[in-house]
């Protein structure tokens, strides 16, 4: 059973009480840019903090989520953790839509969609295998990750700059 809802209000929370507890989700895998990416370790652990305010919930969301996909630059399989800590408030006595969360129906709150939604949040733009991931060679496409830093060169078309110095040395 992965789609759970908490019971806000059978936690019987007087103004300023809080408790947590774990739930065990098991989300979608995101899409990015629209590559499907996959999630490592799933289901996923996740802690859910509540605490009753004067008209409502604060809630906290935090989650381990290991992403997986194709790095951007290199092509070269890539690997993302992420440490989801998400916050919202509900103020169901109040008519203030700004105060009310997605997340949080007749007292029932979502952690499933709200993991979703935190997780496609939380992703980069795009995916890399590492931050300074070097790419592709432009003109033969090898990996610039597996070469010496600058010591990957092609003879293409002459430098003119170099035809000019070889013009002074003459
Ligand atoms: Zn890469
Ligand atoms: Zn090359």
């Amino acid at each position: 059973m992965s789609e759970r809802l908490i019971d806000l209000d059978a936690l019987a929370l007087r103004s300023g009480e809080a408790t947590w507890m774990e739930v065990v989700l098991e989300p979608e895998a995101p899409l990015l840019g629209g590559e499907q990416l996959a999630l490592e370790e799933v289901p996923i652990a996740a802690r859910v903090d509540v605490s009753r305010t004067t008209s409502g919930y604060a809630l906290r969301l935090r989650a381990p989520v290991v992403v997986t996909g194709t790095c951007a630059r290199c092509l070269g399989p890539a690997r993302l953790v992420l440490e989801i800590d998400a916050r919202e408030v509900d103020q169901g006595e109040v008519d203030d839509p700004d105060l009310r969360s997605p997340y949080v129906g007749e007292g029932l709150l979502d952690p499933l969609a709200w993991l979703h939604d935190a997780i496609a949040l939380a992703l980069p733009e795009r995916l890399l295998c590492r931050p300074d991931c070097a790419g592709l060679c432009e003109v033969c496409g090898i990996s610039l990750n597996d070469v010496e830093p600058g010591a990957h060169i092609h003879e293409s078309e002459p430098d003119l700059r170099f035809a000019k110095l070889r013009e002074l040395l003459d």
